[in-house]
């Protein structure tokens, strides 16, 4: 059994993977060949926004939407301590300031309210405010835009949806990749679609971000690859990448519509055992992950112990929240500063979920309800 089934995703989709890659081999143009904006034009339909500007993979998209959307070094960015590193390690690479904002317990994603809780009181202790907020689409939900739009305009913050993990959720009628300023995703093999290597993109509606973009990818390239305007990034999409993820693409629905079925299954059969995932109202999650979470570490870790003696594999997202890592430290940020994060990365483990079973299997369910 594989955490997330690749090898069947490749097995029903080989024939037309196979025959992209080719004619990427037979045209030869690896860098920003026509499958590029094929992709590009594909997403954007996809996602509903106007700009999808490829990448070389999730990590860079963040950084891409923070540098385009001008953030400065000692510049503040408020995200969620439970996240993967990614999301606040590019604020740090960029010279900016990760303040952490804890999560809502039922969602795992940063909780609005704690958001303008801390907006507030800097404003009261005459302290800097921040420039920007990365909320990030944890598990395949997203964050609660409904919220933090009208929080970030009213109160001046750019807002940067990390929909990495988000990809084909929605709020009501918007895509995940449609909310903020700027959306970012990955491609990474793992993600909800992913590709054969790394890759990522940015989202946005606004003409003057996506120029900037499709500039800072390209080493900030101008009118054209030897006329700089910017400092920028060598992160573009392998042209193979993007042939592969336009097959992705197309099977994605179909293997959303399963994945929703598995997590289903998931839930009915163990919710009486574990504390299921919770979908707000209007919410759609992708399930990049199905998370459960243990009553206490105890029993988690003895869930995760017979699942490794069985050769199940069962993961946990994520053992530390980030203000525990060692590399932000020099923020400043101890153990007890976000209890929720803490609690929540003690208790929490995630379940094998891919497009192509709708159902679980049962060695999975004899292991968490025979427990
Ligand atoms: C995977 C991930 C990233 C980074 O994506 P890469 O393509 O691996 O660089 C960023 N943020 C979150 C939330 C992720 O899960």
């Amino acid at each position: 059994m594989q955490f997330i089934d690749l090898k069947s995703q490749y097995e029903a989709l080989k024939e037309r993977i196979d025959n992209r890659i080719q004619t990427v081999l037979n045209h030869g143009q690896f860098i920003m060949g026509p499958e590029v904006q094929e992709l590009e034009q594909k997403l954007s339909e996809y996602v509903d926004i106007k700009h999808t500007i490829t990448c070389a993979n999730g990590t860079d998209a963040l950084q891409l939407a923070l540098m385009t959307l001008g953030i400065q070094p000692g510049d503040i960015v408020f995200t969620t301590p439970f996240t993967f590193f990614a999301t606040a390690e590019v604020i740090a690479l960029i010279g900016a300031k990760p303040v952490f904002i804890d999560i809502d317990p039922r969602t795992f994603n940063i909780d609005p309210q704690k958001l303008e809780d801390e907006i507030v009181r800097r404003q009261k202790a005459g302290e800097a405010p921040g420039a920007a907020v990365t909320a990030v689409d944890l598990f395949g939900l997203p964050s609660d835009y409904t919220v933090l739009e009208p929080l970030c305009s009213k109160h001046g913050l750019h807002l940067i949806e990390d929909a990495a993990q988000g990809f084909g959720g929605a709020i009501g009628a918007r895509k995940a990749g449609s909310f903020g300023d700027i959306a970012t995703t990955s491609f990474f093999p793992a993600k909800p679609l992913g590709c054969y290597g790394d890759g990522g993109a940015v989202f946005t509606n606004n003409d003057e971000y996506a120029e900037k973009l499709r500039s800072l990818r390209f080493h900030g390239k101008g009118t054209d690859k030897y006329d700089n305007v910017l400092i920028g990034l060598n992160s573009r999409l392998d042209t193979l990448q993007a042939a592969i993820l336009l097959e992705k693409l197309a099977a994605f629905p179909v293997e959303y519509a399963a994945r929703q079925e598995l997590a289903y299954a998931y839930s009915t059969a163990l919710h009486d055992r574990f504390l299921v995932p919770w979908i707000p109202e209007g919410f759609e999650t992708c399930w990049a992950q199905y998370s459960l979470l243990a009553q206490n570490r105890e029993e988690r870790d003895r869930v995760i112990a017979q699942a490794k003696a069985r050769g199940i594999p069962i993961m946990i997202y994520y053992p530390k929240p980030l203000h525990l890592l060692k590399a932000m430290q020099y923020l400043g940020v101890s153990a007890g500063d976000f209890p929720v994060s803490e609690q929540v990365s003690e208790r929490i483990f995630s379940l094998p979920m891919h497009g192509y079973s709708k159902q679980p299997s049962n060695t999975v369910l004899e292991l968490l309800v025979g427990e």
